[in-house]
């Protein structure tokens, strides 16, 4: 885990699976149905158990760049906030902002609910085949953008799970200041 303080709160790195992360949110990649799928959704909803698909069904979905959150279930972390990413169509499609609104919404979601903690996987760089390098360009702006303002927020985790997108974060977050 490697830290880099950012303002009023402090920006964290890890390696691993974000279903054993210990803090108040974690956030889902998921589809629009909400109704579960492979990747990361798929290994949330298994770790969580069958009553996060229940609430699910309950919200009817989910609009690509919007997040709406559920309890955490048999997850360490108490939420879940499900966030839509785009497709990736070749990036003339609105790709970058609706990827920005999903880090954006769920860091509002958040924020209204008087958290302090929120981890993020990275959001349509699987099966939604976004480049990875302008996924953690679009994150890490959208997420520095967010912070500063008055909020109980204090600790914003990046959850890379491959080594590609880890070393991407490690250089970007690097370069703030
Ligand atoms: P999307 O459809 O938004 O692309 P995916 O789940 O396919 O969603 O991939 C999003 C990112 O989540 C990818 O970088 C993938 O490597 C990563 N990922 C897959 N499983 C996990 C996990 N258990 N914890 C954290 N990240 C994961």
């Amino acid at each position: 885990m490697t830290s880099f303080p950012y303002q009023n709160v402090t920006l964290e790195l890890v390696q691993g699976d974000i279903t054993k992360l210990d803090v108040d949110a974690i956030v889902n990649a998921a589809n629009s149905s909400l109704l579960g799928g492979g990747g990361v959704d798929g290994a949330i909803h298994r770790a969580a158990g069958p009553e996060l698909l229940q609430e699910c069904r309950l919200l009817q979905g989910c609009k690509t760049g919007d997040a709406k959150m559920t309890k955490g279930y048999r997850l360490p972390a108490r939420h879940v906030i499900h966030a839509v990413g785009p497709v990736w169509h070749g990036g003339q499609q609105n790709e970058p902002a609706l990827l920005a609104s999903c880090y954006q919404r769920s860091l509002t979601l958040v924020t209204e609910a008087s958290l302090t903690s929120i981890a993020f996987p990275n959001i349509s760089t699987g099966i939604y085949g976004y480049p990875k390098d302008k996924a953690c360009q679009t994150a890490v702006a959208a997420v520095t953008g967010f912070v500063g303002g008055d909020s109980a927020l204090k600790r914003i985790v990046f959850a890379c799970f491959d080594s590609e997108n880890f070393a991407l974060y490690e250089r970007a977050l690097s370069l703030l200041r």
